[in-house]
């Protein structure tokens, strides 16, 4: 299975919630995020074997915020596809925005701990996410909810990462504001990808940002040109944003199908 199958793969069990008969040990993968939580099983090579995800507002920045919340919903997820695979899951891995250190980093371990799983490792998130994309060589960007983040592998090292915080949050907020509804309101007519086309000459500034966050953390750090750049994380869905990004970047980027779920997958990858 190449990795835009593996994607493709992951979204169709977790919309159907069936899981993929193959063969253990089991890989987990644990993406506790400021918009949602998703996690994902994985056999020994990285193939999907089942997944689930809530929407939630327990990550702020980066960083959890509200603890008790944030263990509940991964152990409900944990039972959710425990009941789909009919396998206990025991072990897991978790990813944190590039640069969170000390009781931040912890805290992320702590929840999977919290929730029944035992935290086995911790990755980066765009490091996660070129794990999936299998990239050896290449800028990943992941634009969450609350985050720009990017990291450059070289040869199949990291030899750069930063995270900002700008993400679809902000597009929502600036939804909210020009549109004189609730963030909540904003978040809906975001997701529906019919009001894509109407909203996008709204919130191509923030983009533009975003590509900007990513111009600038590159800036000083080398010369990147021949490198394939990534675009990953839920706000890259929006229709026109690979279009916009790559205008503002100045380069062409890619973003692979199902966006949101291309780090969750590659946490998993290594637990
Ligand atoms: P972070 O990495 O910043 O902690 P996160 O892990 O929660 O956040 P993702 O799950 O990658 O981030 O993406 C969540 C963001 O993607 C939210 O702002 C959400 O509104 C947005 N999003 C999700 N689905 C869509 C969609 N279909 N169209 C547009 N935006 C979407």
């Amino acid at each position: 299975m190449n990795t835009y199958e593996k994607i493709y793969q992951l979204h169709h069990l977790m919309e159907t919630k069936t899981f993929q008969d193959l063969a253990g040990p089991y890989k987990v993968g644990v993406d506790l995020g400021t918009a949602d939580v998703v996690l994902a099983v994985t056999d020994s090579f990285g193939n999907p074997v089942a997944g689930s995800m809530r929407w939630a507002s327990v990550v702020r920045d980066g960083l959890v915020y509200d603890f008790r919340g944030a263990t509940e919903i991964v152990h409900e997820l944990k039972s959710e596809v425990e009941q789909i695979i009919g396998v206990k899951l025991e072990k897991g891995a978790t990813a944190i925005p590039p640069g969170t250190v000390g009781r931040n980093a912890l805290a992320c371990s702590n929840v999977i701990a919290g929730a029944g799983l035992d935290p086995i490792c911790q990755v980066d998130e765009p490091v996660a996410a070129a794990r999936a994309l299998n990239l050896e060589h290449g800028i990943v960007v992941d634009i969450g909810g609350g985050t720009t983040g990017v990291a450059v592998l070289k040869e199949g090292s990291l030899v750069f990462t930063a995270d900002e915080p700008t993400g679809g949050t902000h597009i929502s907020l600036v939804l909210a504001g020009a549109y004189g509804i609730t963030f909540e309101e904003a978040e809906k007519l975001k997701k529906d990808s019919s009001n894509h086309q109407q909203i996008m000459p709204v919130i191509v500034p923030v983009i533009e940002k975003m590509a900007t966050i990513v111009k600038r953390a590159l800036n000083d750090q080398g010369d990147f040109t021949d490198y394939p750049v990534y675009v990953v994380g839920g706000t890259a869905y929006l229709d026109g944003f690979e279009y916009q990004f790559s205008k503002a970047f100045g380069r062409k980027v890619h973003v692979p199908p199902h966006p949101l779920l291309v780090t969750p997958l590659g946490i998993a990858m290594y637990s």
